[in-house]
């Protein structure tokens, strides 16, 4: 792991953190409570936003990074990269790790990323005054997703027994 962020991904974290405390106190004036929430950077420069979507059928709910991956897919095309991604978790207190992204959102990483998309955790703690976040840790697509599942096409289009 390495926790020295470019000047991109600085930027990226900086938005990140606005944007958790502008969508929390949008949230908090509706009854809501915090939520996780993800934010990417993709190869064009843009920002895309995500937030956990957790609907009254558990089966249902949509995790915040993949919230921003169809953000991106729906304003850029299948064809734009995550560059970079910032997971923010919630938490009563710091924890000694942070939250890294699910199995599917690994997958789903990795599919719309590089290996060497980099992939930055934070949690975030309310308190009475606000907001306040953990330090970073940054890791890549590549250390997150080491055996990537990747299904070859037309794998069977031939075949004959032998
Ligand atoms: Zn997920």
């Amino acid at each position: 792991m390495n926790t020295d962020l470019t000047p991109e991904e600085k930027k990226l974290v900086e938005y990140s953190k606005d944007a958790v405390v502008k969508y929390n106190k949008i949230r908090h004036a509706n009854g809501g409570i915090d939520t996780l929430y993800s934010f990417l950077l993709s190869d064009s420069g843009k920002i895309h936003d995500g937030a956990s979507y957790e609907p009254n059928i558990a089966h249902a709910s949509v995790c915040g990074e993949r919230c921003a991956i169809a953000n991106m897919v729906l304003q850029e095309s299948y064809k734009a990269k995550i560059k970079s991604i910032v997971v923010a978790d919630p938490v009563p207190e710091v924890q000694e790790n942070r939250t890294p992204p699910c199995g599917t959102c690994r997958h789903l990483i990795w599919t719309h990323g590089t290996p060497e998309t980099t992939v930055i955790l934070m949690q975030y703690v309310q308190g009475k005054d606000g907001w306040t976040f953990s330090k970073i840790e940054k890791y890549t697509a590549k250390d997150f997703y080491p055996l990537p599942y990747e299904p070859k096409e037309g794998l069977w289009d031939n075949f004959q027994r032998k």
